[in-house]
């Protein structure tokens, strides 16, 4: 039985995991050591998830390590970058085995499919919170950033937008629907994939990206600051899963503010020049995600919502303040 921090650390921590060939030293020392081959940069970012704001206190500890990593791993897949390590600060109120067990086994599922290893961290007694620090490995010069969008570019997403919502909506009792459909969408939820492949195949192909983390508009903002550029979106052309239509009723209007403001999508949104149309489609077929056009970078800032090129027939509620027209 684990009992103390460094039992704890070497049962679940230090064994169950990929052995990368760039880790000279891992868990154990005063700090880990990787070798990081030359004209190669290191893509590096820290999100922290606490109990009782970004997730229940009695969530399934599987789908709270899911999301934790998930989240980072898609960080890296919005820089272009190609996953290599992670450090896990994790602080517990008690030395909980029934937790732990479920948690490394959700984090170590999803670290062994992106051959991610665990490298350090820390172990603390408080409040339950969970803070990784992922690294990824991008060619020099290669990184997708927020600020390359050029007038004249497309604007794309991956995947489908809203489904995110719809389940977080159906966890927290607000909305209803058929179990199957339900469940769909509860999984959309809680198991988005990072986008890894996506990220790695649009270097050199795409002039910015971001992940999709607190919804389309919101998120596609920041190209449009960053890139010093405005953004048109036609809301027709977001892409909507049928699960999503379903839960809405068949309602289109409802089913696009759904996707436009659903935040944890984990799809990425990314801008590229028309010249490189079809290298975009060679590169992104032997990924398997469908992706999608959404609008087109123009001159101007902000962000403008068409439909079929018209003005919206409808007000998004509660998110207006969003969307600056450049009209
Ligand atoms: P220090 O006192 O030097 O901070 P610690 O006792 O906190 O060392 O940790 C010992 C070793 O275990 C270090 O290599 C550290 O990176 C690793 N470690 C501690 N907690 C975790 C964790 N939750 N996950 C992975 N590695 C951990
Ligand atoms: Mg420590």
């Amino acid at each position: 039985m684990a009992k103390n921090e460094f039992d704890i650390i070497n049962h679940y921590f230090a064994q169950q995991q990929p052995q990368r060939d760039d880790v000279a030293l891992a868990i154990g020392d005063d700090c880990a050591l990787v070798d990081v081959a030359a004209n190669y940069q290191v893509a590096i970012s820290t999100d922290s998830l606490v109990a009782g704001t970004h997730f229940l206190v009695d969530a399934d500890p599987a789908l709270v390590a899911y999301k934790a990593l998930a989240s980072n791993l898609s960080d890296l897949a919005a820089m272009g970058a190609t996953p290599a390590w992670v450090s896990l600060a994790l602080t517990l109120p008690t030395i909980d085995e029934a937790w732990l067990a479920p948690f490394c086994h959700g984090f170590f599922e999803l670290a062994n499919k992106y051959n991610i290893q665990l490298i350090g961290g820390d172990t603390t007694k408080g409040p339950l919170s969970i803070t990784l620090t992922v690294q990824g490995l991008v060619p020099r010069g290669q990184a997708l950033t927020r600020s390359g969008a050029q007038v004249g570019d497309d604007i794309y997403v991956t995947g489908d937008l809203g489904d995110s919502a719809a389940g977080l909506a159906l966890i927290l009792n607000q909305s209803h629907c058929e179990p199957a459909l339900a469940a769909a969408l509860v999984e959309r939820h809680f198991k988005a994939q990072p986008r890894v492949n996506v990220g790695e195949a649009l270097r050199g192909i795409a002039s910015a990206a971001l992940d999709i983390s607190d919804g389309v508009i919101a998120d596609v903002k920041h190209i449009s600051d960053r890139s010093q550029v405005a953004i048109e979106i036609d809301v027709e052309q977001l892409p909507l899963s049928a699960e999503l239509l379903a839960f809405c009723h068949g309602d289109r209007q409802q089913a696009q503010q759904l996707a436009l403001t659903s935040g944890e999508e984990y799809e990425l949104c990314f801008t590229a020049p028309k010249a490189n149309r079809d290298a975009l489609k060679l590169a992104l077929a032997h990924t398997n995600v469908k992706y999608s056009c959404i609008g087109k970078v123009v001159a101007g800032h902000g962000l403008s919502l068409l439909q079929l090129d018209k003005p919206l027939s409808w007000q998004l509620s509660g998110w207006d303040h969003f969307v600056v027209t450049n009209k």
